[in-house]
């Protein structure tokens, strides 16, 4: 059975005081995690060491880091490494966010680099990809996407993509509101599951999670969740809202 997830993602936002009280009331409010499903919170590096605490012995709850370099270690002032980030036990990192992608010139070849670097490592990343608004418009997301997996994923062998979580994120719905309606969110899932199952095969292809991330918040949760290829949601505003990222927690599909 594949893994459903609720993945929040604070980007650069909380101060320290504020990320321990959002985990504290998360945890106070009652939420179910099945044996398939996992939340995840993906925290700015300073914050790792607090909100592992935080989560500590909580079964299916795990503690992400939102980038890390693609350089093993040396002279590169201001990077984290994944080695680092697995002697901190660190089981999930975010890579190629489009705000990365956008802000810091991270193309696909070196978000391939990235994907490796986490394999290496044993740290599963939670790969995202998507396509802007003007794709959308010229109806050529499936190609932009495509390209995406295609140059970052494929060069993998079947063994190490079953380790790889994908989160489709079109650029156009993030942190605007504005969400792909839950046809246009399955439509794009079912697509990036066949391409997966073109190179690895069908079954390495049914075995993978993909997350949906944009503007989900607890309104639309259940609906988007519910589509068949839709196994939970990588989520930026309304992961900062306990309330909010609960009831997104018990949206999991069951
Ligand atoms: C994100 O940060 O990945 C995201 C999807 O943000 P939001 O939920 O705010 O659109």
């Amino acid at each position: 059975m594949r893994k459903q997830i609720a993945a929040a993602n604070w980007k650069m936002n909380l101060t320290l005081k504020e990320g321990e009280a959002l985990l504290d009331a998360i945890s106070a409010k009652p939420h179910t995690l099945l044996a398939n499903q996992e939340a995840i919170f993906a925290v700015p590096f300073p914050y790792i060491s607090m909100a592992q605490a935080k989560v500590g012995a909580k079964t299916n709850v795990f503690v992400a880091a939102q980038n890390c370099s693609d350089k093993a270690s040396g002279a590169y002032t201001g990077e984290v490494s994944v080695t680092m980030l697995q002697s901190m036990c660190v089981k999930y990192v975010v890579i190629g966010h489009s705000e990365r992608r956008e802000y810091f010139n991270e193309n696909n070849e070196l978000l391939a680099q990235k994907v490796n670097i986490c394999l290496e490592n044993k740290t599963t990343p939670i790969f995202c990809c998507g396509e802007p608004l003007e794709i959308r418009e010229s109806a050529t997301q499936n190609e932009y996407v495509a390209k995406q997996l295609t140059e970052s994923l494929f060069h993998l062998s079947e063994e190490s993509i079953a380790h790889v979580v994908i989160a489709y994120e079109p650029i156009w719905a993030i942190g605007t509101g504005k969400t792909a309606s839950s046809e246009q969110a399955q439509e794009m899932h079912a697509f990036i599951r066949s391409h997966i199952a073109s190179k690895f095969g069908q079954t390495i292809a049914d075995a993978i999670s993909i997350l949906y991330g944009g503007s989900v918040k607890s309104a639309n949760a259940v609906e988007i969740f519910s589509q068949p290829d839709v196994d939970g949601g990588l989520v930026g505003g309304a992961s900062l809202i306990a309330d909010e990222f609960v009831a997104i927690i018990n949206a999991l599909k069951k």
